[in-house]
């Protein structure tokens, strides 16, 4: 997911949206384009590739207007082009967009129905038709978006601009970031995060998430996810420290965990063709996955645990033979390696010591390397055959959250390309998989949304000494990781355990004392998991 600006100024915006957006490049993208209001009519300006080809085709054809949007791009639906890029327009309105709208596809064919023409590939062109439609049955811009806003599905950042509304701009924001900047003599900005505002002004707002809000002049009016008025406070940002700017959070992994819809969806858009439902690597294979007999996954603490979840896809969806450890067994166990094997290292910052000693074991015994890695010039990216990047971004927080989910979506990517590559997994079966990808920034959003509860429960369980973690299939990793996580941040001890294993020794623990955290996705083995419970329950276990 790319940038997003907004301005309403007291001169031309033009410039200054594409410096704006300059300051988001970091984020990556793959076109840009904004949209200003020239004498009350919508005007464009978009171009493939590089911030500079815009810049070029604004000097050529300039645009004059005092309020505007503008956005850098990173495609998930639909290919990088002029036309794919935004603002999407109709004749009401144009919009920028950051995200998955899940339910396009429905969208454009109720709206196509009633006679909207759509223009290009992307998820996005359905929301501009959905507000204009409201709008043309007389509703006010406000009016229009507050109605469309809830038939909206996914994880996603808006900024609007509307036709003949020289003094108007509506952002909206559902599990990805928007920020509203305040600047002299009545001057509102939007953007997706702080930095994209810094030469601006040092005073904004966060939107909370769910919320949407309508800029004028000198005022920003915010609205909750219920279209209830509410208010948001001012902050001071230090745009210089941006990377280890908190926002609205107590701390750096609060909100880490709450990019999780936005990074996640960023590197999906990386590994994965929403249009076509296909992966599609960034890479090469350097391998010939058909000769592959197995593969050897190692890493450190979460990376460990995400390469485990790993090894249940590899598994199932590439038909491999997975052997993992930890790396700082692995590279002292002198272990014998397959011919043309394959070994996957996963490292949030690739410089992890004993994930980097065992990379150069495999490699000296002839195993082709894949590195998925948060940081593209690490040591362990650079000695990989080839490097798998995760898109979280800057990892602040010491215990690791967006990477580890963004570690996931890689290796789901993967396990589902090495399987297209070995021919074990039909058509059908990675449209499916890639279908169930898609949504995932989405429901981590609504998970998030559990987060009041979860505070509660957290009171509860910071009495306890000892907490039991349970799984089973691809849960019972993520039980490990649970337990991890607790340890580290609540110095609480935690155990996970394989939900079978509970009655081979744990159990004696269990009584009213000791609460068990159960992870019981509806899957194949729910059934086997909830007959755990029971054990646990007749025990006076807390579940
Ligand atoms: N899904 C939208 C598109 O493909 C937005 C992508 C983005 O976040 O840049 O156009």
């Amino acid at each position: 997911m790319c940038g997003i600006v907004g301005i309403l100024g007291q001169g031309p915006v033009a410039g200054s949206l594409v410096d704006a957006l300059k300051r988001l490049e970091y984020r990556g993208y793959d076109s840009a384009g904004i949209a200003t209001l020239e004498n009350g009519k919508l005007a464009r300006r978009r171009a493939e590739g590089k911030l500079r080809n815009l810049e070029a085709l604004l000097r050529e054809q300039p645009l004059n207007g005092s309020v505007g949007i503008g956005h850098t791009r990173w495609a998930t639906h639909g290919r990088p082009t002029e036309n794919n890029a935004h603002p999407h327009a109709t004749d009401k309105l144009a919009v920028v967009h950051n995200g998955i709208i899940e339910n396009f596809r429905e969208l454009r064919d109720e709206l196509i129905a009633k006679g909207h023409e759509f223009v290009t590939q992307t998820d996005t062109e359905a929301v501009a038709h959905l507000v204009t439609e409201a709008i043309n049955h007389g509703l006010s811009p406000e009016q229009a978006v507050a109605i469309s806003l809830p038939r909206l599905k996914g994880a996603f950042a808006l900024a609007l601009l509307f036709a003949g509304e020289d003094n108007l701009l509506i952002g909206a924001r559902r599990g990805a970031p928007l920020a509203v900047g305040y600047g002299e003599g009545g001057e509102m900005y939007l953007g997706s995060d702080a930095l994209a505002l810094a030469a601006f002004t040092d005073t904004i707002t966060y939107l909370e998430d769910g919320d949407w809000v309508i800029l004028r002049r000198g005022s920003a009016e915010f609205r909750n996810e219920a279209n209830e008025p509410v208010f948001r406070a001012k902050l001071k940002t230090q745009a210089s420290a941006f990377l280890v700017d908190k926002g609205n959070y107590r701390h750096f992994m609060a909100k880490e965990i709450h990019e999780q819809p936005e990074v996640v969806a960023r590197t999906l858009a990386h590994y994965i063709d929403f249009s076509t439902g296909t992966v599609r690597l960034p890479f090469e294979l350097p391998f010939d996955a058909k000769k592959l007999t197995g593969l050897t996954v190692t890493a450190c603490g979460t990376a460990y645990y995400a390469g485990l979840v790993a090894k249940y896809w590899f598994e199932r969806f590439a038909r491999l033979r997975v052997e993992i450890d930890v790396a700082s067994e692995f590279r002292y166990r002198e272990a014998p390696l397959p011919d043309e094997g394959l070994m996957i290292v996963v490292s949030q910052s690739g410089e992890t010591a004993d994930s980097l000693a065992s990379l150069r074991y495999a490699k000296a015994h002839g195993q082709k390397i894949v590195g998925v890695v948060n940081v593209p010039t690490s040591t362990i990216a650079r000695e990989s055959d080839v490097a798998a990047p995760t898109l979280a971004g800057p990892e602040i927080g010491v215990a690791s959250t967006k990477a580890f989910t963004c570690q996931l979506t890689v290796l789901a990517a993967l396990a589902v390309a090495l399987g297209r590559a070995r021919g074990v997994l039909d058509a059908a079966s990675e449209q499916r998989l890639v279908n169930e990808l898609m949504v995932v920034p989405g429901l981590l959003a609504e998970a998030l949304k559990l987060e009041t509860g979860i505070e509660v429960l957290a009171h509860q369980l910071g009495k306890a000494t000892d907490v039991l973690y349970l799984g089973r299939g691809t849960s019972y990793p993520l039980a490990l990781e649970g337990a991890l996580k607790l340890k580290e941040i609540s110095y609480i001890h935690a155990e996970g355990y394989a939900a079978g294993e509970l009655k081979h020794g744990p159990i004696a623990l269990i009584d009213e004392q000791l609460p068990v955290i159960v992870i019981a996705p509806t899957d194949p083995v729910l059934e086997k998991t909830v007959s755990n419970l029971q054990e646990v329950s007749a025990r006076g276990g807390r579940i």
